[in-house]
């Protein structure tokens, strides 16, 4: 029988921007207390991810990029690399242990190891761009699966679906001229980061929603634009930036989304891949700032991907 992965990294929860900060080591606690609750942990393969090498993240990021992050990395205390995004001693590994986490779910599942994979992993990476951290991302870890599979297996066609409630601009900005990738995001708009909204290309497909849609309006968008493009595009492994902060009680943004929704989409996404690509799919967490409502919908997601 192949299983569901779940992939992490023990520093993903070491990564830590201080007291304030949203994107706090709590966020994976919160999923990890829910899942055991729910009693999907032992349904799930384990496995603690390598940490990605350079090679694999200079796929997707300049050199200049890469060895900007290296070199900022603190010995002790703090470094901000923007007012939002900040570096302490193991956020480094934590970011390198996050898109390892994402190459190694490529690995599995396109190996036939494991059916799916979810990473559970912090800091998050769509906003990261080929140039410059971003957003509380600093290495994009889904763009580097996605170059993983393209360039390591020989893919010719991979799919992305964003169902963050921020747009994925630095995926956007890595794949924008590489139709190899169909990558679509939906996403609150007006709001950060300020872009997408009018991007013109036939391998992006953008999708902005207005403050206050709910999980009917984004379900509508994910019907009528993005399956009928998966289709289309017949993708040999989809990957999913698996954001949960277009839940309703999120206090970042202003949709309105409930576990029942990202259950929906994931098994919208579940059943793409059974039809395309014998099921080869790797979700990889991105935002989800309330989090007792992130632990309720990563269980719901995983559950849809685990068949449980
Ligand atoms: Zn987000």
């Amino acid at each position: 029988m192949v299983h569901t992965a779940f992939i992490t990294h023990n520093d993903c929860s070491k990564h830590d921007m201080g007291d304030f900060h949203p994107e706090s080591p709590a966020r994976l606690g919160a999923i990890n207390d829910r899942m055991i609750a729910g009693g999907l942990m032992p349904c799930l393969e384990h496995h603690e991810a390598p940490l990605a090498d350079r090679r694999q993240i200079e796929r997707v990021h300049s050199a200049t990029h890469v060895e900007n992050i290296f070199s900022a990395s603190p010995r002790r205390g703090m470094v901000h690399l923007d007012p939002d995004t900040a570096m302490n001693p193991h956020t480094l590994t934590a970011a390198l242990g996050a898109a390892g986490a994402a190459v190694l779910g490529v690995d599995l599942v396109l190996q036939g190891k494991a059916q799916n994979a979810f990473c559970g992993v912090r800091p998050p990476g769509h906003h990261a761009e080929r140039d410059r951290p971003m957003g509380f991302c600093f290495f994009n870890s889904v763009a580097v699966a996605a170059a993983h599979a393209l360039e390591h297996y020989g893919l010719e066609r991979v799919a992305i679906l964003d169902f963050d409630v921020h747009h994925g601009n630095g995926t956007e900005n890595i794949f924008r001229n590489d139709p190899r990738v169909l990558f679509c995001s939906t996403f609150q708009h007006p709001f950060y980061p300020y872009q997408g909204a009018d991007t013109v290309s036939d391998h992006i497909i953008n999708i902005p929603l207005r403050a206050g849609t709910d999980g009917a309006g984004f379900r509508d968008a994910i019907s009528e634009r993005c399956i009928p493009a998966f289709d289309a595009f017949s993708p040999q492994l989809i990957l999913i930036s698996a954001g949960f902060d277009a839940h309703r009680e999120d206090p970042l943004a202003h949709l309105r989304l409930v576990e029942a929704d990202y259950a929906w989409v994931t098994g919208a996404m579940v059943t793409l891949a059974g039809r395309h690509c014998g099921g080869a799919l790797v979700s990889v967490l991105e935002g989800g700032y309330n989090v007792d409502a992130l632990g309720r919908s990563v269980t719901e997601h995983v559950r849809m991907l685990a068949g449980v």
